[in-house]
């Protein structure tokens, strides 16, 4: 058996009260053999992909999280990707939670990282939170993009748009502590060959570790929650969700 955890922040390990060795060493021990770190601007980016030459179960992906302050230099993150390889990009997209947030900038970066993704043939971990209709007009440009929504919190009907257009959904830790109606609607109707999970790791550490830090290890207790609710033997959870990533992400099998 063997389980994914496509996107988590690991590699910065002052946010984890385990050492680097430690979280991975828990996390092959429970069965997740993969682990995606991923990048939130140009100097954790490589961070991140330091991390993951440093660890066979480890891949990286490279972004900037969309309330950056500072705009990147997008040459810089081509130059990145062109050395270390990392498999896809994230955290990337639109996030307009905080107020007061600034559209044109988030547009304007989102655009140019979805050029790079475009241009590396790379699948992206999207990160959008109260944004999707500007979210859709951009991706709409971009369509030979790849890639999965992130920790997704919206409704069905922003699922539909995301499945339609090939999208895959990334379903964390707030699976098992969730109140909303509409988006356990969505739990339950995601097909299962568009699910990949994730930790999102050292945040939204599932049931019963809410409060406490989040590692990839836990993606074996998101997955025993998720293949009860939806009355399917974990085994092939396991199988279809580590599929569904080994296909996003091109990780060899
Ligand atoms: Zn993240």
């Amino acid at each position: 058996m063997s389980l994914v955890d496509t996107h988590c922040h690991i590699h910065d390990t002052v946010d984890f009260d385990l050492s680097a060795e430690e979280i991975v060493q828990n996390a092959l021990e429970a069965g997740v053999d993969r682990i995606i770190t991923v990048g939130t601007d140009v100097n954790d980016s490589l961070a991140a992909v330091k991390f993951a030459e440093k660890y066979q179960a480890v891949s990286a992906l490279v972004g900037v999280y969309p309330l950056i302050e500072t705009a990147p230099n997008i040459e810089e993150f081509d130059k990145i990707i062109i050395q270390y390889r990392p498999v896809g990009l994230g955290d990337i997209g639109l996030d307009y939670h905080y107020q007061p947030y600034n559209r044109n900038k988030q547009l304007k970066l989102l655009e140019n990282l979805l050029n790079l993704a475009q241009k590396h043939d790379l699948p992206v971990s999207f990160h959008v939170r109260e944004a999707f209709d500007d979210f859709w007009a951009v991706f709409d440009n971009f369509p030979k993009l790849r890639g999965t929504l992130h920790s997704y919190t919206d409704d069905v009907k922003n699922m539909e748009k995301g499945l339609s257009r090939g999208l895959y959904v990334s379903i964390n830790g707030i699976l098992t502590f969730n109140k909303s109606a509409e988006l356990n609607k969505v739990f339950v109707q995601v097909p299962l060959d568009r699910i990949i999970f994730e930790t999102d790791a050292p945040y939204l550490a599932p049931a019963p570790h809410r409060g406490r830090k989040n590692q990839p290890a836990y993606i074996a207790e998101i997955a025993q929650f998720f293949a009860a609710k939806r009355a399917v033997d974990f085994a092939q959870i396991a199988e279809i969700t580590t599929k569904n990533a080994e296909t996003l992400f091109r990780l060899s099998g």
